[in-house]
C-alpha cells in the first residue's frame, strides 16, 4: 500500500510588494481609475529605454526569505522570460529563472505540516488585461508592479491546508510590513493532483485572491473527482465558480529565458544581510512561545494573539500594566468578539481606555458582565469606562445585605422553581440566580448571588 496522501497541492503565489515606485521605473504604484497614466517609457517597454531596479524590492525579498529561513544567494540575475501576449509591451517579462533571490526555507502550518518552499524571487506584474466581447482593453499602470514570487513544494494535501499555508503567510508578510492586503493583490498559480489519475498535475492560472485560491482549489479538486484528467493548464471562472481548459501545459523551457543584459547582477554582501536581519521583528511563532512559556498565558490565547500583529501590539502594552493572563483572556474571547460584531478592527480601538477597563476589572470594581458590556460599547465608540462606571453606577454591589435582600425577595416570588429545586433540579438554581443577575443589573458578583442563594434555600 501506497502512503502517498490522496491530493497533491502546490502553489506559484504572487505577492505585491507595498512599494512606492514599480520594479524598474520611478511610476507610482498607487492605485489609480484612470488607465494607462501612471506610465513611462520604460514600463511600456519602448525601445531603448533601459530598466532601473528599484533596490528596496531586494530589500523586501531577502527580509522575507530571512523571515522564512531561506538561503539568499550571494549574487542574483535578473532574466527575460519570452513570452507573446498583449500585456507584455516588451515581448518579455523580466523575472529571475537562474539565480532567483534565495531558494529553500518553510512554512510551518497550525495543523503541524512543514510546507517546503522551492524558491522566491522577484519579478515585474504584466499590464492587466479587460476582455469586453470582441475588444480586449490594456492598462499599463500594472505593468512593472513589484511582485515576489513564492514557489512551493506540492506538499499541501487538501484545499484547506492551502488556505492555512496562505494564512500564514500572510501573518508574516503583515509583520515584515512588506505586504499591504488592503492595496496590494495576491494572485496565484495552483497545482493539484490527485492519487485516482495517478497525480496527472493541473495547473490553475492566475487565481486572484486568497479566498478563490481555497475556492478554485476545492472546484478542482471535485471535478478530478468525478471526470477525466489530462495534464493542462486551466483557467478559473470566479463568477461560474469552475475551471476551464486553457492550453496543454508548457514546460518552462517553451519561455526561452536569457540573461537580461540591461540589469547587472547584484551581490547580496553578508552585511547587507545582517541589516536586513535587524529590521525583521519577532515573528509571531517565537512571540506565541514567549507569552506562553514566559507570561504564562493559555496555548490557544497566545497562539491567535500572535497570528495577527496590531493584536499583538495592542496585548503587550496592555500586559505590561496588567495580568498578562487575564489580558490575553479578555483580549482574545472579549475583544475579538465584540470588534466582529461591529465590523471593526483592532486599531479602531483606544488602548488607553481598554487601560482603564483592565483597571476596573482587576481591581474588582465592576463584574465581569458589566466589563462584557463596556468593551462591547467601546468597540462601537470611545468613552471613558471610569467615567462611564461613575456616572451610570455601574460600580460592582458590594452590599451584601442588599444582594440577600434580592435573593430573599426573588425565593419568595418564585415559589414553584423554589420547589422544584429542594426536588433536586440543579436547572432552577440557575433559573433564580439569573432572576437575581437581573434585578441586580449584572453588577452583584455572581459567585456571592450563587453562595447566598445556596445558603437561603438551605434553610
Ligand atoms: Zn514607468
Ligand atoms: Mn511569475
Amino acid at each position: 500500500m501506497s502512503s502517498k496522501p490522496d491530493t497533491i497541492i502546490g502553489l506559484e503565489v504572487h505577492i505585491q510588494l507595498k512599494l512606492q515606485s514599480k520594479l524598474f521605473c520611478p511610476c507610482t504604484t498607487k492605485p489609480c481609475e484612470e488607465p494607462n497614466t501612471h506610465v513611462c517609457p520604460i514600463c511600456l517597454g519602448h525601445p531603448g529605454s533601459k530598466p532601473l531596479l528599484n533596490k528596496k524590492a531586494v530589500e523586501a525579498a531577502v527580509k522575507l526569505a530571512l523571515a522564512l529561513g531561506a538561503k539568499v544567494n550571494a549574487r542574483i540575475h535578473f532574466s527575460r522570460k519570452s513570452y507573446f501576449y498583449p500585456d507584455l509591451a516588451k515581448g518579455y517579462q523580466i523575472t529571475q529563472y537562474e539565480i532567483p533571490v534565495a531558494t529553500e526555507g518553510s512554512v510551518l502550518l497550525p495543523s503541524g505540516n512543514m510546507v517546503g518552499l522551492t524558491r522566491l524571487h522577484i519579478e515585474e506584474d504584466p499590464a492587466s488585461l479587460t476582455h469586453k466581447e470582441t475588444t480586449c482593453l490594456i492598462d499599463y499602470n500594472r505593468s512593472g508592479i513589484p511582485l515576489i514570487e513564492l514557489v512551493t513544494k506540492p506538499e499541501m494535501h487538501s484545499p484547506e491546508e492551502a488556505r492555512e499555508f496562505l494564512n500564514e503567510l500572510i501573518t508574516v508578510l503583515q509583520y515584515l510590513d512588506i505586504f499591504d492586503p488592503t492595496a496590494g493583490i495576491m494572485k496565484a498559480d495552483a497545482n493539484i493532483s490527485i492519487a485516482k489519475h495517478k497525480y496527472t498535475r493541473v495547473e490553475i492560472k492566475n487565481i486572484l485572491g486568497f479566498k478563490e485560491i481555497e475556492r478554485a482549489l476545492t472546484h478542482e479538486m471535485k471535478r478530478q473527482q468525478v471526470h477525466d484528467v489530462v495534464r493542462e493548464t486551466r483557467g478559473w471562472d470566479s463568477v461560474a465558480g469552475q475551471t476551464y481548459s486553457m492550453r496543454a501545459k508548457e514546460e518552462e523551457a517553451d519561455y526561452g529565458y536569457i540573461l537580461d543584459p540591461d540589469i547587472t547582477p547584484i551581490q547580496i554582501t553578508q552585511e547587507f544581510i545582517a541589516g536586513v536581519r535587524k529590521t525583521i521583528p519577532e515573528l509571531p511563532p517565537v512571540k506565541a512561545q514567549r507569552y506562553h512559556q514566559i507570561l504564562g498565558v493559555d496555548a490557544t490565547d497566545a497562539h491567535v494573539i500572535a497570528s495577527d500583529l496590531a493584536l499583538a501590539l495592542l496585548f503587550e502594552e496592555l500586559a505590561a500594566h496588567h495580568n498578562p493572563v487575564l489580558v490575553a483572556r479578555w483580549l482574545r474571547r472579549e475583544l475579538l468578539r465584540a470588534l466582529n460584531l461591529s465590523n471593526k478592527k483592532v486599531t479602531d480601538v483606544n488602548a488607553q481606555h481598554l487601560h482603564e477597563l483592565f483597571e476596573l476589572i482587576e481591581e474588582k470594581k465592576i463584574t465581569d458582565k458589566i466589563a462584557q458590556q463596556l468593551m462591547e460599547e467601546l468597540v462601537k465608540k470611545d468613552f471613558s469606562p471610569k467615567q462611564r462606571v461613575q456616572e451610570q453606577k455601574l460600580g460592582v454591589v458590594a452590599d451584601e445585605d442588599l444582594i440577600k435582600k434580592a435573593c430573599r425577595d426573588i425565593i419568595a416570588q418564585n415559589r414553584q422553581a423554589v420547589e422544584d429545586y429542594e426536588k433536586g433540579e440543579e436547572k432552577a438554581l440557575h433559573f433564580l440566580f439569573g432572576k437575581v443577575m437581573a434585578v441586580t443589573k449584572g453588577k452583584a458578583q455572581p459567585d456571592v448571588i450563587k453562595k447566598m442563594l445556596e445558603e437561603l434555600l438551605k434553610k
